[in-house]
């Protein structure tokens, strides 16, 4: 048989095998449609994840090549998907911090005080923790304002590594002890998974910073304990990235997750980041966990925190962060843009003013 001749052979072999498979595709969607059926009749979400799983691993295990397994499993869970969009089936009903999944708010509770029954909550603090002095006066100002949550960090995340990196654990035990002082529950970031287990004991709510939102790793880790997690949203991360990262703790165990808008990357310079105030309402719809703004990070700069904080109260956030600093020329990070006391005073006087429900005064 000359070279054409063969060719033709093989495709015409091709389009019968093409042939098959189409109809092949299409009866299993028709066995998926009538799955969907059968499931609906029951009450149960189309959507199984386990049993998609074990499609997966049948399909490895059958595999004799050519193929690359992976390859087939994505070309798979390409047919799956297309099945579960002719049963009409969202996927993310499925999700765990869904709200279609569990329709009531999540509320976090931290001995008597309460992050998202619709009470509004401030949390203050420093930028980082600098000296036992510095916290305690920090932590002093707070109560006297009945502020019931205050933040401080011991492990920085800074963009130069010549800058200041926080003082670590005693820096944690620092802010530890002065919250105990004044009876304030204490929120600080842990940026690795090998941190975690070490500073447990001195953290009541752990903060997962913006340039962690996708350390899948840490996010594990944090969501094996039985804290609380402040979970801050990827400097340029999706709102779907942010719910997925939240994902990642709830779905290791742990369904105590505040969302944290705290500003994205954008062309604006006018602020560091660019507060996407319309996150907090999309959030508190897509999802049922409690969802708060840190203004100090999102806008970069004092003369604007007041404002950007009403507005984060009027779209129903559930909390405001915002820095505070007896000295913040002299802060070791971020010290133009943390509040002095007076400044907090005003702050504070200025918003329960607007916002009777706000648990400060
Ligand atoms: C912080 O809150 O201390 C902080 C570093 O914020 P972010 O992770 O949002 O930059
Ligand atoms: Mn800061």
């Amino acid at each position: 048989m000359d070279q054409q001749a063969e060719l033709k052979r093989l495709r015409d072999e091709l389009d019968l095998v093409n042939a098959d498979l189409l109809e092949l595709i299409n009866k299993r969607g028709e066995i998926a449609v009538e799955i969907g059926k059968v499931k609906r009749a029951q009450g149960l979400d189309r959507y199984d994840p386990v049993r998609e799983r074990q499609m997966l691993e049948s399909i490895a295990e059958n595999n004799h090549g050519p193929f690359e397994t992976g390859r087939l499993q994505h070309m798979f869970k390409e047919i799956f998907k297309a099945s579960l969009e002719l049963q009409g089936e969202d996927r993310t009903r499925k999700l765990l911090v869904s709200r279609k999944q569990k329709p009531t708010n999540t509320i976090i509770r931290v001995g008597d005080d309460v992050i998202g029954d619709g009470s509004q909550q401030l949390i203050a603090g420093p930028c980082a923790v600098e000296s036992e002095e510095q916290v305690f006066e920090v932590a002093a100002q707070l109560a006297k304002h009945g502020v019931r949550f205050m933040r401080g960090g011991a492990y920085k995340p800074r963009t130069s590594p010549y800058d200041f990196q926080g003082l670590g654990l005693e820096g944690l035990k620092m802010l530890k002890k002065a919250a105990d002082a004044h009876n304030l529950h204490v929120i600080t970031e842990i940026m690795t998974p090998s941190a975690v287990e070490s500073a447990l004991p001195y953290v009541d709510i752990i903060q997962v910073g913006a340039r962690n939102m996708q350390n899948f790793d840490l996010l594990k880790e944090v969501g094996r304990t039985n804290k609380p997690v402040l979970l801050k949203r990827g400097l340029s991360a999706t709102l779907e990235e942010f719910m997925y990262a939240a994902e990642y703790i709830m779905a290791s165990g742990n369904d105590q997750v505040i969302l944290c808008e705290r500003g994205i990357r954008t062309y604006e310079r006018a602020t560091r980041n660019t507060l996407d105030i319309s996150a907090v309402p999309i959030l508190k719809q897509e999802t049922h966990l409690p969802v708060m703004v840190d203004v100090t990070h999102s806008t970069g700069r004092k003369d604007i925190l007041l404002p950007t904080a009403k507005a984060a109260y009027a779209v129903g956030a559930d909390a405001v962060m915002v820095e505070v600093h007896p000295f913040p020329a002299l802060a070791l990070s971020d010290a133009n843009q943390q509040l002095d006391f007076k400044e907090f005073d005003a702050f504070v006087e200025n918003l329960t003013s607007t916002f009777p429900a706000l648990n400060v005064q």
